[in-house]
């Protein structure tokens, strides 16, 4: 791990960050006095959406803009707090005319357009469950998950809906009414959606949901194994903003950029939720990645503040530093990370070259919010995940044998745990009770991340406890080969795994991709390991290494070590619905 400290003496920017002392704001946070800040129902309710949008027409930000969508060669499609307050109302009306009862599950299947922000908040207000699922679903994922939720409404797009679910209709009897969005929308057996919304009015009240009613369902990314639906309830939403204003450091009437897809949590949480919970104007792209558009983006929309994951920072570091220099960021406030572990070198690279760091931030479908975080106000150790969020509680222990949990001391890895009890912790994952309840011990949830903290309160991702490596005696995370050879400068990326050895156990076996310009030859190879063992020494440094075009990948952009040793192993693959076609 690199030893650079990003020290931030006087906080990172131009507006004075919400968490301007970490170990103060920690000792006095109190979550009931940041639910003073929500407004909830008549009679004790609380729904997400009315936080998110109707909340704000109250506050004096009818007229901001909440949703800036953005798409190629089209012009921005904008919509103010209220214009989205009526549009949602209106789709809630729109399921209420199709007889949807609150608790039924709406699921989207679409990219980044107006109607997926309507639909979900739409939604919510119906006091329905929200389901994404990634546009780029072939028809079986799509198939497995629409049966696992039961999903009554499917809100999509005429291509999609001939290519990857019409054939299903027969095999999904619970899925009464497909919504079709755009033009070409009529069909026998689908709805359009826009003939729908032009014949709903919209008034009408936000459904007396409680706290605890079920308000969105998730699915984990599969980098594991098979997905799992994580159920979340309303009250998440008190986490969404507290973490979007203390994680994020967003501040009402920032500019907000989150590039996650629609159909993992992020798109949601973040993509959604808790920008517009906070009072930010949310842009929104409908294209891919592309590193000049992005910057473009970050320019012309002029964003304080941008979310985004390593798999994309690593392909903006590998297009070069010459790039960014054309572009003016200088508004760009606040960066930060999730999804996976974020290189030491992308974080002092964006420190040289965008003027900034990017601050990583850890958690998982199941925390449905951000529990570990580098703070605006807080100095970076590049390679850190940050510290515990105030109000959560973590620890690294041990479960023991007799099903009790030992606490690992400082400077040792172990499992990351959290204490329970925050709000948006899930409630289940649908289907799979007995699970569920494994997930726990006493009070502390257990993540399956291994992590160690530092002697300042730092935690430091070491791998998934899948992942984790046993060669002669010692444990490896892949984590910490991984990020040494990003330091390399013809790495673009790398996967680490545990090759089983009848002496050592297991060995470690590297996967590299080169940035553009390098040959994969045998020069390198010898150069990469000779580098590897110089900083890692020869019981950690891999004992093979393969030059790989790509690295397969979750279409939420984690690479799927799992899937790397599996080939390496000749086993079968296991679930691949989340793999991204590279
Ligand atoms: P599955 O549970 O289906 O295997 P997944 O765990 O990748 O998939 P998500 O819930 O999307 O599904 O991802 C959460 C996981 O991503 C975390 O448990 C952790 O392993 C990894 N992760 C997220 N953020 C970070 C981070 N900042 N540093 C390291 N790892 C991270
Ligand atoms: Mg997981």
């Amino acid at each position: 791990m690199s030893n650079t400290l990003i020290h931030k003496a006087n906080g990172a920017g131009h507006a004075l960050p919400n968490l301007p002392d970490y170990d103060a704001t920690r000792a006095r946070f109190s979550w009931a006095l940041e639910r003073q800040a929500l407004r909830g129902l008549p009679g004790g309710g609380l729904n997400i959406a009315m936080e998110a949008v109707d909340r704000h027409l109250q506050n004096g930000r009818g007229d901001q803009v909440a949703l800036r969508c953005l798409s190629r060669g089209g012009a921005a499609r904008e919509f103010t707090y209220a214009e989205l307050a009526a549009e949602t109302g209106r789709f809630a009306n729109v399921l209420r005319t199709l007889g949807v009862q609150p608790g039924e599950r709406v699921f989207s299947l679409l990219g980044r357009v107006p109607e997926l922000y309507l639909t979900v908040l739409g939604t919510l207000k119906a006091g329905a469950v929200f389901c994404p699922l990634f546009s780029a679903f072939g028809p079986e994922p799509i198939r497995a998950r629409l049966e696992l939720g039961g999903g009554r409404v499917l809100v999509t797009t005429p291509t999609l809906y001939r290519r990857k679910v019409a054939s299903l209709r027969a095999q999904l009897p619970q899925l009464e009414h497909v919504l079709l969005v755009g033009e070409d929308a009529d069909g026998e057996d689908t709805r359009s959606f826009g003939a729908l919304m032009a014949q709903a009015d919209t008034g009408g009240r936000i459904a007396p949901t409680g706290g605890e009613d079920m308000a969105l369902l998730h699915f984990t990314s599969g980098t594991t194994g098979r997905p799992k639906g994580a159920v979340h309830v309303h009250c998440a939403v008190l986490s969404h903003y507290v973490t979007g204003r203390l994680a994020l450091d967003l501040h009402p009437g920032d500019v907000f950029w989150c590039t996650a897809d629609p159909g993992w949590v992020t798109g949601t949480s973040y993509g959604i939720l808790a920008p517009l919970v906070i009072g930010a104007t949310l842009i929104v792209d409908a294209e891919e990645f592309d590193a000049e558009r992005w910057y473009g983006i970050l320019q012309d929309e002029r964003v304080d503040v941008w979310y985004t994951a390593p798999t994309a920072i690593r392909m903006l570091m590998r297009l070069g530093d010459e790039v960014p220099g054309r572009f003016d960021l200088s508004r760009l406030r606040f960066m930060a990370s999730v999804g996976e572990p974020l290189n030491s070198e992308a974080v002092i690279w964006s420190q040289r070259v965008l003027g900034r760091p990017f601050h990583d931030n850890w958690w998982q479908t199941e925390t449905g919010g951000i529990m570990i975080a580098n703070f605006a106000a807080m100095d970076i150790k590049p390679g850190s995940m940050g510290k515990p969020l105030p109000g959560i509680e973590a620890a690294i222990v041990s479960p023991a044998p007799d099903g009790t949990l030992a606490f690992v001391p400082d400077g040792e890895q172990g499992q990351l745990a959290l204490k329970t009890g925050w709000p948006s912790m899930f409630r289940g994952y649908l289907g799979e009770d007995t699970r569920y309840r494994t997930c726990f011990v006493g009070d502390w949830y257990l993540s399956g991340d291994v992590a160690r903290r530092d002697a300042d309160g730092y935690y430091w991702f070491i791998g998934r406890a899948d992942d984790v490596i046993k060669t002669s005696g010692h444990l490896i995370g892949p984590f910490e080969v991984e990020d040494v050879f990003m330091q390399h400068p013809a790495v673009a990326e790398c996967g680490v795994i545990g090759k089983p050895d009848p002496v050592a156990g297991e060995i470690v076996k590297a996967f590299v991709a080169l940035k553009p310009g390098f040959e994969a030859d045998p020069a390198l190879h010898d150069e990469l390991m000779a580098h590897a063992r110089k900083r890692l020494g020869a019981v950690v440094a891999p004992k093979e290494l393969e030059f790989a075009a790509h690295l397969p990948k979750t279409r939420s952009g984690k690479i799927m070590r799992r899937l790397l040793k599996a080939r390496e192993l000749g086993l079968p693959e296991g679930d691949t619905s989340t793999l991204e076609n590279t």
